[in-house]
């Protein structure tokens, strides 16, 4: 297998001419293993390797591929043109997957058509094909008011400026590490930057050239430990992570291990997660889809006596009840000896609302039981 992928390395680099090609670098294993094969395969060469800073990268991946073009003049760092928030909220968030998000902004931008039909069960596709019942209610008017999805998200962080870095350099052909796992399917789809097949322009040049597309993870072990190859620290004890992708990203089917994994060793980019895919996550928890669901809470407030409530009446915020929003919370005031039940959007609002309670009470005498 080695043999077999260097001789492909070395013919198709030799077929359009080195100055032709430029290696999509993510800082993970296979990116590195890419670099490490097309290395062998020519020794000396100058093909860049090129990684799109999207502000979406682990920390610790970022950092590793900092050190190595403080190492290696090759390596070449981008930018999108837009930071993640504003793009997410111009263009849409991504949810579930590539293909469920491309049909809800398709239904969004066009309205309903033969193919949106089919994918919500009305048309001759298969069960597997179709969108989730639980799904089905994100093709309305209310839901595309409520949330921004789209499929935009890999394309304007990575596609994008990789593409347009290339035509920049003349470096149409972008060598990319997507593998195949032993079932045969493409390993790291949930990530693709680029589509699988390579397009081909006028003059016949393919956009991407594909040279672990037969190797396997087993085979990919094999080479780094046969090969010596350094990977990301974040692949070693005490990490060992198996993915590193965009942090957080809602495509994960995953996501939730991914995210108790991030708050155990990386706490503050996990918060970060939040910041960036609240919505989305919002919604993954009001349905208890890919995170665990949100559980009501219960504020308990509490008084020393009739007295001491009644003189603290007056002070208590005044908070109206959301009917159409997610979150559910149980008020319970002591001494009126009822819960009131109020919804409200975001679930930062709970805590502000145990704020608002802790003024005029005192911590002591407010809990949020959930
Ligand atoms: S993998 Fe997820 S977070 Fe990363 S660019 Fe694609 S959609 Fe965005």
């Amino acid at each position: 297998m080695l043999i077999d992928r260097l001789q492909k390395i070395e013919n198709t680099v030799k077929r359009y001419g080195e100055e032709k090609f430029a290696i999509s670098f993510s800082g993970g294993k296979d990116s590195t293993v890419l670099s490490a094969l097309v290395d062998l395969a020519l020794p000396g060469n100058k093909i860049p390797r090129v990684y799109a800073n999207t502000g979406i990268e682990l920390n610790m991946v970022r950092d590793f591929v900092f050190d190595l073009a403080k190492k290696d003049d090759r390596f070449e760092i981008i930018k999108p043109h837009v930071p993640i928030k504003p793009m997410l909220e111009r263009d849409g968030y991504p949810f579930k997957s590539k293909r469920h998000a491309h049909h809800v902004e398709r239904y969004n931008r066009i309205g309903m058509c033969e193919s949106i039909k089919s994918y919500l069960g009305e048309g001759t596709w298969g069960k597997k094909q179709q969108c989730p019942k639980k799904l089905r209610y994100q093709f309305t008017q209310e839901f595309k008011e409520k949330l921004n999805v789209s499929d935009l998200c890999c394309l304007r962080m990575k596609e994008e400026p990789l593409t347009e870095w290339g035509k920049e350099h003349n470096r149409p052909i972008a060598i990319v590490g997507i593998m195949r796992d032993e079932g045969g399917r493409r390993e790291n789809a949930q990530c693709l930057v680029f589509s699988a097949k390579a397009k081909k322009d006028i003059d016949g040049i393919p956009d991407k050239f594909q040279p672990m597309s037969v190797v396997t993870k087993a085979w990919e072990d094999w080479f780094i430990k046969e090969y010596n190859i350094k990977l990301c620290d974040i692949y070693y004890p005490p990490y060992n992570f198996v993915r590193t992708g965009c942090k957080g990203c809602p495509f994960a089917l995953h996501l939730q291990e991914e995210l108790d994994t991030l708050e155990k060793f990386f706490p503050a980019e996990r918060k970060q997660c939040e910041l960036i895919w609240g919505p989305v996550y919002d919604e993954y928890r009001r349905l208890g889809y890919r995170l665990k669901k949100d559980k009501d809470v219960t504020l308990w407030v509490r008084f020393k006596d009739e007295k001491d409530y009644l003189s603290k009446k007056k002070y208590l915020p005044v908070v109206s009840d959301d009917a159409k929003s997610t979150y559910l919370v149980r008020l319970y005031l002591e001494k009126e000896k009822m819960i009131k039940t109020l919804h409200v959007a975001y679930k930062k609002q709970i805590k502000v609302l145990t704020d608002q309670y802790s003024v005029v009470c005192g911590s002591d005498n407010v809990r949020c039981i959930s």
